[in-house]
C-alpha cells in the first residue's frame, strides 16, 4: 500500500488529499492534515471524488458516432480521422472554420489549457471559445483598464480587514479560497462587519451583520449610490485617490444617485445603503469583492469596475486587510506573452474585446449558424458542456446539427458528448500530473503544490496534455505552438529511446514544469517533488503593486473612459412585466455539485438527484402552489418543468433555479438511461441578453413567470 498527496482539482481551492493506494486502486481518500492551508478539510464533492475513477459511466476507449452507432475505435484511427477532417476543411474553408472551446472540467489543470489554446494557435486559428467568458472576463476587463494587465486579480486579505463586503457571493457554499470557512469565523470573532448583498438568504448571508437582499440585476445602483454618498459626506481617501490613482474626479463628477432613488431601484432601504457606505468608508480596513452572482447577472462589467473602485476611492488596494495582489508562483502575463500575448482584436460575431485571447463563448452558436463565408465548422470540446452551459440551449443544439465536425474530449458522455462525431475519453484530477499556475487568487500568498497522478487511468484513457501533443503531431504542428520546445522535446525522445529509458526527457507535465520553474519560477521543480503537502513560494509584499501598476499613467485608472461613458448610457433596471412578474437567477451554487460536472458520482447525486425551483412563501402562496409541487417556468426564451422548494430564504419576487441540471445519463455501450437529471436552466437563459462591454450572458435577473405543470 503507498500513500500519496495530491489535491483536489474540482474547484479552485485546491484541497490537499491523501490517498492510499494499492495495485492501481484507492482503497481510502481523505483531506491532507499537513497541508497548510486546507489543513484536513475535504467537501463532500472531493470525499466523493474517487468514485470518478471506478464510474461505470466514464469513457475508456474512442469512440466513432455513425447515425446513431457508437463504434469503439483506436487512438490512432481517432487521431487520423480527426486529423484528416481538420486538414480537409482548414484546405476548403481556411484556418478559422476550426473552434475550440475549453470548459471548466479541468478548472485548475494548467497544463490541458496550454495544450489546447497551443493547439488552435498551431493550426492558425483564432476561434477559441472559453468558458471563463460565461462567468469571469468581466473581471479581466476590469483588471485591464484599472491595473494594466488582464491576469492581475486582486483578493481580499480576509484574514486582517475590518470590513468585508460581498456581492453576490456565497463562499460557505462555493468553498472556492482554501480555508475560506474558518476565515469568515474568524473575521466574525474578531468584530470585523461583515455585509452580504444577494437576494437570497445565503448560508453567507446567515452570518453577515448586515444582509441586503436585493433585487437581481440592480447591484450597479446600490454601487452609484454608496460612491455618491461617500463623496457627498467627503469620505473618500483624497492621499490614496491623488497618490495612487488617476480619474477620482471622474468618479465625483459623475451625476449624483441618492441613497433613496437607489433604495427604489434596488428595493432596499436607503438607510441600508447609507450604513452599508458608510461602514465600509469609515472602517480602518475594509474589502469589496464582487462574485458570481453578480458577474452573470446585468452589467456585470461596470458592477464589477464600481465594485472595484470602491476599494480604491476609501484607499483600500495594496494594503493589509484590503484588496491584495498575489504575484503567484510565476508571472503569468509574461507566460501569456511567450505564448503569443493578448491578442488586442475584438470578437467577430459581436465586437466584444477578445479577453483571455478568446471570444465570448455566448457567441459560438452564432459564429456556427452564421452564413458568413468563414463561419465555424469543426469544434473540438475539452472538458467542457456547452451543449448546457451556454445561454439559449436550443440554439447550440441548432449550430450542433450545422457542424461538419463535432469533438468531445471529456470523461463523461456529457450532452455535447452525445451530440459529437468523435469522443475521446480523458482522464479525471486523480489520473495526472499537473501545476496549478492560473489563479494565484485563490491563495491567500504565492503557494505551490504538484499535483501527483495517484493511480494509472484506466482502459484506453488519456490525459488531455497527451491527447493535444498527439493531435498536434498528427495535424503537423508544433505542441505548444512552439517549434523550438517541440524540437527540443522531440531530440529529447530520440535520446530516450537509445538510452532505453523513453519518457525520461519526452514531453510530458513533469518535464515541461521542469523546464517553465527553471525559467521563470519562484520556485523550484526539484523543491515541490521534495514537498509533497505545498510550498510556500513567498509572502504578499503591501505596496508592491502601487509602484508598478502596468497602465499607462502608472497608477490605478479608477475611472477608465470607456467605462464612464457605459455608466452614463445605463437605464434603471426594466419594470417586470405583468406577463413576467418575477425575477430568474441560475447562478446558485449547490454543495453537491459542479456546474455540469459530477454528474456520475452516485454518493453525490444520492444527496441531489436535481434541481428545484426556490420560490418565496408569498409568491408561492399567490399562485397556488405548494412546497414539492411541479411548475413550470417560463421567459421570452423557453420554459421548464420543475418541482417547487417554497422557503422564506429568498426575497419575494425573486426565484432561483440551478444551472447545470437537465443532464441525460448515456454511454455509448450500455446505451441512454431514461433518466433525465433535473431541468436545463439554460432553456430559459437567451444567447442575445449579454453585457454590453465583454459579452458575457445574463443568466440571474431574467423576467418570467410560474405556472402549475398540468403535463
Ligand atoms: S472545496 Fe473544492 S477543492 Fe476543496 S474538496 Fe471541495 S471541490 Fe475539492
Amino acid at each position: 500500500m503507498a500513500r500519496r498527496y495530491t489535491h483536489c482539482d474540482i474547484c479552485l481551492a485546491a484541497c490537499g488529499m491523501e490517498v492510499e493506494v494499492e495495485d492501481n486502486r484507492i482503497l481510502s481518500l481523505r483531506g491532507d492534515k499537513d497541508h497548510p492551508l486546507t489543513r484536513g478539510f475535504l467537501c463532500p464533492k472531493g470525499m466523493a471524488s474517487h468514485e470518478m475513477v471506478t464510474d461505470p459511466l466514464r469513457l475508456r476507449h474512442p469512440y466513432e458516432r455513425i447515425g446513431d452507432t457508437w463504434n469503439r475505435i483506436t487512438w490512432p484511427e481517432a487521431y487520423e480521422k480527426i486529423s484528416q477532417r481538420l486538414r480537409d476543411l482548414i484546405s476548403r474553408y481556411g484556418r478559422n472554420s476550426v473552434a475550440l472551446y475549453y470548459g471548466g472540467g479541468n478548472a485548475t489543470s494548467s497544463i490541458n489549457y496550454m495544450l489546447a489554446d497551443g493547439f488552435l494557435r498551431a493550426l492558425g486559428s483564432d476561434r477559441m471559445y472559453n468558458v471563463l467568458t460565461l462567468e469571469f472576463t468581466n473581471r479581466y476587463l476590469v483588471m485591464e483598464k484599472m491595473y494594466g494587465k488582464q491576469f492581475c486579480v486582486t483578493q481580499p486579505d480576509l484574514d486582517r480587514t475590518d470590513c468585508l463586503l460581498l456581492f453576490g457571493s456565497n463562499p460557505m457554499v462555493s468553498l472556492d479560497h482554501p480555508g475560506i470557512v474558518a476565515s469568515l469565523k474568524d473575521l466574525k470573532k474578531r468584530g470585523a462587519t461583515f455585509i452580504v448583498v444577494d437576494p437570497r438568504r445565503t448560508e453567507t448571508a446567515r452570518m453577515a451583520d448586515v444582509h441586503v437582499d436585493i433585487l437581481p440585476g440592480t447591484d450597479l445602483f446600490m454601487l452609484r449610490a454608496i460612491h455618491s454618498h461617500i463623496f457627498h459626506r467627503d469620505l473618500q481617501d483624497k492621499e490614496f485617490l491623488e497618490r495612487h490613482c488617476v480619474g477620482g474626479n471622474l468618479l465625483q463628477q459623475l451625476p449624483r444617485l441618492s441613497p433613496e432613488d437607489a433604495a427604489r431601484i434596488c428595493g432596499v432601504p436607503s438607510e441600508t445603503i447609507v450604513r452599508v457606505a458608510e461602514a465600509f468608508a469609515t472602517a480602518r480596513s475594509a474589502s469589496a469583492v464582487c462574485k458570481l452572482g453578480v458577474n452573470v447577472s446585468t452589467n456585470s462589467t461596470l458592477t464589477y469596475w464600481l465594485v472595484e473602485a470602491l476599494n480604491a476611492v476609501t484607499g483600500n488596494v495594496d494594503k493589509p486587510g484590503g484588496l491584495v495582489f498575489n504575484p503567484g508562483i510565476l508571472d503569468i502575463n509574461l507566460l501569456s506573452k511567450i505564448a503569443g500575448g493578448f491578442k488586442k482584436r475584438t470578437s467577430h460575431i459581436g465586437g466584444f474585446p477578445y479577453l483571455t485571447n478568446s471570444h465570448p463563448a455566448s457567441e459560438l452558436p452564432r459564429a456556427i449558424l452564421t452564413d458568413s463565408p468563414d463561419r465555424v465548422r469543426a469544434l473540438i470540446v475539452d472538458a467542457g458542456d456547452p451543449a448546457l452551459s451556454l445561454p439559449g440551449s436550443s440554439r447550440f443544439d441548432e449550430a450542433a446539427e450545422k457542424l461538419d465536425l463535432l469533438v468531445s474530449v471529456d470523461t463523461y458522455m456529457n450532452e455535447t458528448a452525445q451530440k459529437a462525431d468523435f469522443v475521446l475519453p480523458a482522464t479525471n484530477f486523480l489520473e495526472k500530473d499537473d501545476l496549478y499556475i492560473f489563479f494565484p487568487d485563490h491563495f491567500p500568498y504565492p503557494f505551490a503544490q504538484w499535483k501527483h497522478k495517484v493511480v494509472d487511468p484506466p482502459d484506453e484513457v488519456k490525459p488531455e496534455w497527451e491527447i493535444f501533443r498527439d493531435l498536434s503531431r498528427h495535424m503537423g504542428v508544433p505542441v505548444l505552438n512552439q517549434w523550438p520546445m517541440e524540437f527540443m522535446f522531440r531530440g529529447g525522445e530520440a535520446l530516450g529511446r537509445i538510452l532505453g529509458t523513453p519518457d525520461r526527457f519526452a514531453f510530458d507535465p513533469k518535464n515541461y514544469y521542469r523546464l517553465l520553474l527553471g525559467a521563470m519560477g519562484k520556485v523550484k521543480f526539484g523543491k515541490l517533488m521534495k514537498n509533497p503537502h505545498g510550498v510556500k513560494a513567498g509572502d504578499i509584499r503591501f505596496g508592491a503593486a502601487l509602484k508598478r501598476m502596468a497602465t499607462r499613467s502608472r497608477k490605478i485608472e479608477v475611472a477608465p473612459v470607456e467605462f464612464v461613458d457605459a455608466l452614463k448610457r445605463v437605464d434603471p433596471a426594466s419594470e417586470r412585466s405583468d406577463r413576467f412578474p418575477l425575477i430568474l437567477i441560475t447562478g446558485e451554487r449547490s454543495p453537491h455539485t459542479k456546474n455540469t460536472q459530477l454528474r456520475g458520482v452516485t454518493s453525490l447525486t444520492k444527496k441531489q438527484s436535481g434541481n428545484s425551483l426556490r420560490i418565496n412563501t408569498e409568491d408561492a402562496a399567490s399562485a397556488s402552489i405548494q412546497d414539492g409541487d411541479r411548475v413550470k417556468v417560463i421567459t421570452e426564451n423557453g420554459a421548464a418543468a420543475v418541482q417547487a422548494n417554497v422557503t422564506d430564504d429568498i426575497r419575494p419576487g425573486v426565484v432561483s433555479l440551478t444551472h447545470g441540471w437537465g443532464r441525460k445519463l448515456f454511454h455509448p455501450e450500455t446505451r441512454p438511461s431514461p433518466e433525465r437529471q433535473g431541468a436545463n436552466a439554460n432553456l430559459l437563459t437567451g444567447d442575445e441578453n449579454l453585457d454590453a462591454l465583454c459579452g458575457m450572458p445574463v443568466y440571474n435577473a431574467i423576467f418570467c413567470a410560474i405556472l402549475p405543470d398540468e403535463r
